[in-house]
């Protein structure tokens, strides 16, 4: 009789076909393109992240073949990038939704499909709006003070907020914010005086002219912005080396929910961000925002460790982020992880979309935040959407205590730095001046 054969042990990074279920391998072949599977799983297994189950996709939403003719035409439709081919599924690795999607299925984001087994992105060269803002309402204080900044979004998002500002684009598919049909109107210099509503819905922005129409409205920097530049991964990714090539700054307004790899490929080409740090568990992630915690304070510290400018900031929503138990263990995370140096902004809560119900933020609340993040040591601590509060958008010297940069509103209204230094007592200001 032949003996038992030993239990098999397996290692505790091994691939089993559970764990490869987790993340959204079923029965598919990897193969090497788009992404090399394999080497995609070995992060993932060393990464200790287990609860990447696949996010809610739009079952069989992809647009009709019509549509898709037409969007083609037009050049809105790019191949996706960091995804797996699992023919004939497809799994996106973009962000921790890490959407799996059999043909014909829409991701959660809206603006990707899974067409004969490739990934696309219908969110290329197709902004739903874009517009020059000054830096200071991305809110980014420390960098660039004063400038404008060619901000643009596509449609789409990652998350779900309750209180999303801008759901009316964030929470729409491409095909609801553009129309190709009708002449092409492709926006590059000389730009056109006005523009209608119908000209923005057939109205195309590809990476290489957009680089020359921020030139042409004089911004030294591109916002990604409004929605999600997660969720136009792509066109972002190619904006920004375009921009990058015409001398440009590239700034992200992000909720930081995108996962390593796409990270670290984006962030060679991104200059500074804005991070919303929307919650301090998971809890309140799940209730307010639909994404996890663990994945956005990655982000933090992956543009922390390449030197990327970031602020972070806090929307404090009465009833869901404003304990004051997750508001000091937030502040304590960010001065361990970040330093004492990186602003914070508490931004205060209006209510809109699905939480019109609640009332503002009462300043109260922001005072007190704001209090408890200097007790941890945050030397740049900012109130936002609090039009009037004195001294709520001023940056201080954390050496001599005077106000280096006064704004009111968007507007710096004072500015007392010499090379980033102090003007009155030489102190270095954290931040990117000029
Ligand atoms: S970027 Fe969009 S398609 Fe990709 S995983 Fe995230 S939600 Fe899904």
């Amino acid at each position: 009789m032949n003996p038992k054969p030993p239990a098999l042990r397996l290692p505790p990074d091994a691939l089993t076909r559970r764990r490869a279920l987790a993340c959204g391998v079923a029965g598919g072949a990897l193969l090497t393109a788009p992404i090399h599977a394999a080497s995609w799983l070995r992060d993932w297994l060393r990464s200790g992240d287990r609860n990447s189950a696949p996010g809610e996709v739009f079952k069989g939403d992809a647009p009709s073949d019509e549509v898709w003719r037409l969007w083609v035409a037009r050049g809105w439709v790019r191949e996706a990038r960091h995804y797996l081919r699992l023919e004939p599924n497809v799994q996106c690795k973009v962000c921790p939704n890490n959407c799996l999607l059999t043909p014909g299925d829409r991701s959660h984001c809206r603006n990707k499909i899974n067409r004969d087994g490739i990934l696309y992105t219908l969110a290329y060269a197709n902004p739903c709006t874009f517009h020059v803002d000054p830096i200071e309402k991305k809110p980014l204080f420390h960098y660039l003070p004063g400038t404008p900044t060619f901000s643009l979004a596509t449609a789409g998002c990652v998350f779900r907020c309750l209180n999303c500002q801008n759901w009316e684009i964030s929470q729409q598919k491409p095909e609801d914010t553009k129309d190709p049909r009708g002449p092409e109107l492709r926006l590059r210099p000389p730009l056109p005086p006005t523009l209608t509503y119908a000209d923005m819905r057939r109205l195309s922005l590809f990476p290489e002219d957009l680089a020359a129409v921020a030139v042409a409205l004089r911004c030294p920097s591109v916002s990604y912005t409004y929605s999600e530049p997660t969720a136009y991964y792509e066109y972002a990714a190619d904006c920004c080396r375009a921009a990058r090539a015409r001398g440009l700054r590239n700034i992200l307004v992000t909720c930081g929910s995108i996962e390593e790899r796409a990270l670290r490929d984006l962030a060679a080409s991104v200059d500074a961000a804005h991070v919303d740090l929307k919650g301090f568990s998971d809890d309140g992630y799940r209730r307010l925002n639909s994404g996890r915690l663990q994945p956005v304070l990655r982000t933090l510290k992956i543009y922390h460790e390449l030197g990327v400018w970031f602020e972070v900031i806090h929307l404090v929503v009465p009833g869901y982020t404003d304990t004051r138990e997750d508001l000091k263990r937030m502040c304590g995370w960010l001065v361990e992880n970040l330093g004492p140096d990186r602003p914070l902004h508490f931004s205060r809560f209006h209510p809109q979309h699905k939480l019109e119900h609640l009332p503002p933020t009462p300043v109260e609340t922001l005072l007190k935040a704001r209090e408890l993040a200097r007790a941890a040591g945050l030397r740049h601590v900012y109130l936002g959407n609090v039009p009037g509060l004195p001294g709520a958008a001023d940056t201080v010297c954390p050496h001599c205590r005077r106000v280096v940069i006064a704004r009111s509103t968007y507007a710096v209204t004072r500015l007392e730095l010499d090379a980033g230094r102090c003007r009155h007592c030489r102190q270095p200001i954290a931040g990117v001046w000029t």
